[in-house]
């Protein structure tokens, strides 16, 4: 018999273990494998208004833990209270979302042959096997499960590691709010055991937030099993600003978007591509924004600049800044990790040759690269040049001149005049490195469902 591990959660800013979980067994597995695939049955026939009506009821015990919710994220991964109660509160919108446009998006869609009438049915296809990462431990479950259980697909949940206590209370507020046994189960499983539960015959697609490691691999074990899967990876987003644009505007959301969560979001604007005439009054108002945070507890409403998710973070960002300066990188604005702590202070790094490892590194956290152009055409293609295709903005007071320049980016969205962010009503997702599948929106709800055509 395998030993099963302990889950530490260790709390980021006092660096002390916060709570511990037990590691799935393979009972607990199989079982919930046979739950998933009984309410997968069940859930066939049954009229999604049920659901609708169960996943409103989420959203609504959702907001009344809000504070408990965003306080377990700030003791699991370092989220400030503030931001943990607005990721609450989004989460409660993707849930309304699908609960009210689920119907919607799963009506039937006629087509025509030859004077042969056929429609389009939307089918639940069977449990989807949700991996998901600690930076939104609440929002990025939600995308997977809201979408899926109005289909009708049962989603088993592998969370990170370090968030297992928001798993764990996720669990029981799906509970709470009536959602039936089988809907939803979160496991604590190692990479192993996710493999094992990818190749189960009852699990039909498999959904991952995470890294391009692990994108590679779940791919690769989705792909042998001939599973779906569909993939949301890191990106390097570029913010373009462009010589016509509102400085301060570009500022405040090349600042917003680049510290909010302390630098870990997947859309953050990791690099800023500015007109060389502009250069010089953004980097100051990048500066007075960078250099004016506040470290401390995530909990006190004073603190401004929350701990990174662990030491191990905070390890990687400063030896990825260190490879960077040592490759030719220069220090704009100085900052970097705390010792002693897991704070990182802002930082922003320029002179950044196509060669420097830190070209086409993600940062996970709040350092920024400046790119410095003379043309529309040198935005684009420095924007254009990394691996990663996630999102992307561009500032300009001509939306024309700002469209022109979007159009031509190789991403999954871009913003004009304001930072990329996810919504429940837009697309959200990448291409080249950064992933592919849609998740929110009606094509999010079609990822894992049976397209069948009937003909008649
Ligand atoms: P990560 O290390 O890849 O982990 C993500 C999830 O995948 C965790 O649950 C992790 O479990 C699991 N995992 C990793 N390798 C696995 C494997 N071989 N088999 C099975 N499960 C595996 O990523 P992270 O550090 O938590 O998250 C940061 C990354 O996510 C960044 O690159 C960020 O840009 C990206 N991200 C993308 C989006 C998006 O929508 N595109 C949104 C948020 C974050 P363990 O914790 O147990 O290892």
């Amino acid at each position: 018999m395998t030993t099963l591990k302990q889950i530490e959660v260790r709390d980021p800013f006092t660096n002390e273990i916060y709570q511990t979980f037990l590691q799935s067994s393979s009972m607990e597995i199989q079982l919930a494998l046979q739950n998933g695939h009984d309410y997968y049955q069940e859930a066939l026939g049954q009229d999604i208004s049920e659901r609708a009506k169960q996943l409103q009821q989420l959203a609504t015990v959702f907001l009344k833990h809000q504070d408990e919710l965003a306080t377990v994220a700030a003791h699991n991964m370092g989220k400030r209270l503030s931001e943990g109660q607005n990721e609450v509160a989004a989460a409660a919108n993707i849930a309304h979302y699908f609960a009210d446009h689920g119907a919607e998006f799963l009506t039937d869609k006629p087509y025509q042959l030859d004077g042969l009438k056929a429609h389009l049915t939307y089918m639940a296809t069977g449990i989807v096997l949700a991996v998901e990462p600690w930076n939104f431990p609440y929002t990025q479950v939600m995308r997977v499960f809201a979408p899926n259980f109005i289909l009708g697909n049962p989603v088993i949940l592998k969370h990170a590691g370090i968030t297992a206590g928001c798993a764990a209370l996720f669990e029981s507020l799906v509970a709470e709010a009536g959602i039936p046994n089988g809907a939803f189960k979160n496991l604590f499983l190692d990479h192993q055991q996710v493999n094992g539960i990818i190749a189960d015959d009852r699990v039909q697609g498999v959904a991952l937030t995470g890294s391009e490691t692990a994108g590679r691999q779940i791919a690769a074990a989705a792909g042998q099993h001939l599973k779906k899967s569909t993939l949301e990876l890191g990106g390097s987003d570029a913010l373009i600003v462009l010589g016509d644009a509102d400085i301060q505007s570009a500022v405040e959301g090349a600042t917003i978007s680049r510290l909010r969560n302390a630098g870990q979001v997947c859309t953050s604007a990791k690099r800023y591509i500015v007109r060389r005439e502009i250069a010089d009054a953004f980097v100051e108002g990048v500066q007075a924004t960078f250099t004016n945070q506040i470290i401390g507890d995530p909990l006190d409403p004073l603190t401004t600049m929350a701990p990174l998710s662990s030491k191990s973070a905070q390890r990687i960002l400063q030896e990825q800044v260190e490879t960077a300066v040592s490759a030719g990188a220069h220090v704009l604005i100085a900052g970097g990790a705390v010792p002693e702590t897991n704070f990182f202070l802002p930082m922003l790094l320029t002179n950044i040759s196509s060669e420097n490892p830190a070209f086409n590194t993600e940062f996970f956290g709040p350092v920024a690269q400046l790119y410095l152009v003379d043309s529309d055409e040198e935005a684009i293609q420095l924007a254009n040049a990394t691996s990663y295709g996630l999102a992307g903005a561009v500032y300009s007071q001509d939306i024309a001149h700002a469209q022109h320049v979007a159009q031509r980016m190789i991403t999954g969205q871009v913003f004009i005049n304001q930072p990329s962010i996810g919504v429940p009503q837009l697309p959200f997702g990448g291409v080249k490195h950064s992933g592919y599948g849609r998740e929110m929106s009606n094509l999010g709800i079609y990822e894992f469902a049976n397209q069948k055509i009937i003909v008649k």
